[in-house]
């Protein structure tokens, strides 16, 4: 090495620091590549959990307590109309109450109550068929449905001995909760379409949302006093299959999902939907009743008997 020519070991000098050039350029080059990609992943994650959030509440007020399931466009054109109102508001399907029952549970039978909201639709017959098949009633919350078919439906919940209840006719929440006026009219409507059909003066409502949505325009503990004066009792929830959220669960773990929460309350109201989209929820449904049955608790239909649950307490609005 010491003999080699000086004009050499400049030329080999020369060559090392070009080699050292490119290679800072070369990681230059990956490092911003990867701070690149690295931002964009992180851009990409922050964007698809808000866009999933917003479906999921888009779903939840199309298909859960926040509208008509996407069966109900046959009367009800007009619920895509302007069903924005409230999609991120939508509060109560997923999360169980607290407030809704706090009975300890005692040596008396539990009691499960089996309610299915914005029907009828497409697989009310196959609900019917099931709970026929285990010899056990339910509650069905119904929406307005004025077609020939639906009327059968309505019919049939009634005489197979099931209790059917009012949810909303048109179960548009920026018409419903416009004001109390606006809600009265709704639930009288619905009320006149279900007697046409069955003869059945109802009693027993669910509110859209439940009575502690956040996305009507007027206070709920207007509409709970107008309801409670016309001498409706509203029911709330306190179980959930899940079938309301954008989550897709599987019939397993719809099953689970009640599963996880029935007996925990001597009254056990669990929430599920009979919707033309919600086969998961017909699927299920066999299972959840062995299981209930199983475990020894008692399924009932709502009735002058139940206990409500209720989110916002009628006791905390209405002095009786
Ligand atoms: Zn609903």
């Amino acid at each position: 090495m010491s003999n080699e020519p000086i004009s050499g070991l400049r030329e080999r000098e020369r060559r090392r620091r070009r080699v050292n050039r490119i290679k800072k350029v070369i990681i230059g080059l990956i490092s911003f590549w990867m701070i690149f990609s690295l931002t964009a992943i992180v851009i990409l994650t922050i964007s698809i959990t808000a866009a999933n959030k917003r479906i999921d509440n888009v779903e939840r007020h199309n298909q859960a307590d926040a509208t008509g399931d996407s069966d109900s466009k046959k009367n009800d054109v007009d619920n895509n109309k302007d069903d924005n109102i409230g999609e991120d508001d939508e509060p109560t399907d997923d999360p169980i109450d607290d407030t809704g029952e706090d009975e300890p549970i005692d040596e008396n039978a539990i009691k499960v109550y089996l309610t299915f909201d914005d029907g009828p639709s497409e697989n009310t017959e196959k609900i019917l068929d099931i709970l026929k098949e285990y010899g056990v009633k339910a509650t069905f919350f119904v929406i307005g449905k004025t077609d020939d078919y639906s009327k059968e439906l309505y019919k049939r919940i009634v005489d197979e001995g099931h209790t059917i209840a009012l949810h909303s006719y048109s179960h548009r929440y920026s018409s419903i909760y416009k004001s109390v006026e606006d809600y009265a009219k709704d639930l009288q409507k619905i009320s006149d379409v279900v007697f046409d059909a069955t003869g059945v003066r109802c009693k027993f409502i669910r509110f859209p949302g439940g009575s502690s949505n956040t996305v009507s325009a007027v206070s709920m503990k207007d509409i709970i006093k107008y309801v409670t004066e016309q001498g409706y009792v509203y029911f709330d929830w306190n179980v959930v299959n899940g079938d309301a959220t954008a989550k897709n669960y599987t019939v397993d773990q719809l099953v689970d999902n009640v599963m996880k929460d029935v007996g925990k309350y001597q009254t056990n109201v669990v929430l599920m939907h009979d919707a033309r989209a919600k086969t998961s929820t017909v699927e299920a449904l066999p299972t959840i009743i062995e299981k209930i049955l199983e475990k020894g608790y008692v399924i009932l239909p709502i009735d002058d008997n139940t206990t409500p649950i209720q989110h916002i307490k009628v006791e905390s609005v209405v002095t009786q």
